[in-house]
C-alpha cells in the first residue's frame, strides 16, 4: 500500500496550508477533500437547490453535471466542476457553509469518499478533511488531529483574510467558526470527529514551522 497521510480537523487549524507544506516536503499529493464538498456545494448553489433538500442535493450529487475532480499543475491540486477551473470560486465564507450543509447527506459522502479512496489507491498521498482518519483510510500509515482553540483559529482567519484586503471583525468570524464546529461535529453522518488511534497535534501555541515539524516527525518515525 502506498505511504498515506490523514488529516483531520475543525475549520481554520490550518490543515490546508500545513497539508501542503508537509506534502511538499515529502515529495508527495497533498489532496483537499474539502475542496472537493465545496465544488460539489457550488454547483447545489448554481443550480439554485435548497441546500436543505436532502433528496433534491443528494439527486444532483451522482449526475454528469456535478462532477467534481482534481487534477493537478507542478504539484497543487486543480478543482474541477464538470471540467471547468473552480479552485478560486470555492474559497468563499458562502461555499464553504453551503459544503457544510451538502456534505452532512449521506449520498453525498458516499460519493466523494469513494472518490478519494480511489485516488489514494494509486500513488502515496496526503488527504485533509474531517473524515480521512475514520473513514476515507482508515488504514492511513500515519493519522494527525490537527487543532488549535476556536480563538486562535478565528484570528488566524481574520489574519488571512484582512491579508486579501477583507476587514471583518474577530466576532463575526469567531461566530461562524463556532457555527461550522458545531455544524461539522454534530451532523449524523460521520460527524468531525478524532479516530482513536490519530496524534493530537493542537497548533494553538506552535509557529507555522513547528507544526510542519511536529508532523514531519511523526511521519518519519513511521517509516
Ligand atoms: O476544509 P474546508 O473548510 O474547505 O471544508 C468545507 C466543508 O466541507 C467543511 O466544513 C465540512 O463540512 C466539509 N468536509 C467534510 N469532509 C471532508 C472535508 C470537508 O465533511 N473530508
Amino acid at each position: 500500500m502506498p505511504l498515506t497521510i490523514a488529516i483531520d480537523g475543525p475549520v481554520g487549524a490550518g490543515k490546508s496550508t500545513i497539508s501542503d507544506e508537509v506534502a511538499k516536503r515529502l515529495g508527495i499529493l497533498h489532496l483537499d477533500t474539502g475542496a472537493m464538498y465545496r465544488a460539489f456545494g457550488l454547483c447545489c448553489m448554481e443550480a439554485g437547490l435548497d441546500l436543505n433538500d436532502e433528496a433534491a442535493v443528494s439527486a444532483l450529487c451522482g449526475r454528469e453535471e456535478a462532477r467534481v475532480d482534481v487534477r493537478y499543475e507542478n504539484g497543487a491540486q486543480i478543482t474541477l466542476l464538470n471540467g471547468r477551473n473552480v479552485s478560486g470560486l470555492i474559497r468563499t465564507q458562502e461555499v464553504g457553509m453551503a459544503a457544510s450543509t451538502v456534505s452532512k447527506y449521506r449520498e453525498v459522502r458516499r460519493v466523494m469518499v469513494q472518490r478519494q479512496q480511489e485516488m489514494a489507491k494509486e500513488q502515496p498521498m496526503l488527504l485533509d478533511g474531517r473524515d480521512i482518519g475514520t473513514v476515507v483510510l482508515p488504514n492511513a500509515t500515519v493519522k494527525v488531529y490537527l487543532t488549535a482553540t476556536p480563538e486562535a483559529r478565528a484570528q488566524r482567519r481574520m489574519l488571512q483574510l484582512r491579508e486579501k484586503g477583507v476587514n471583518t471583525p474577530f466576532e463575526e468570524i469567531l461566530k461562524e467558526v463556532n457555527a461550522r464546529d458545531y455544524q461539522d461535529t454534530h451532523r449524523e453522518v460521520t460527524p468531525l470527529r478524532q479516530a482513536e488511534d490519530a496524534v493530537l497535534v493542537d497548533s494553538s501555541n506552535l509557529t507555522f514551522d513547528e507544526t510542519v515539524q511536529a508532523i514531519l516527525s511523526l511521519v518519519e518515525a513511521k517509516q
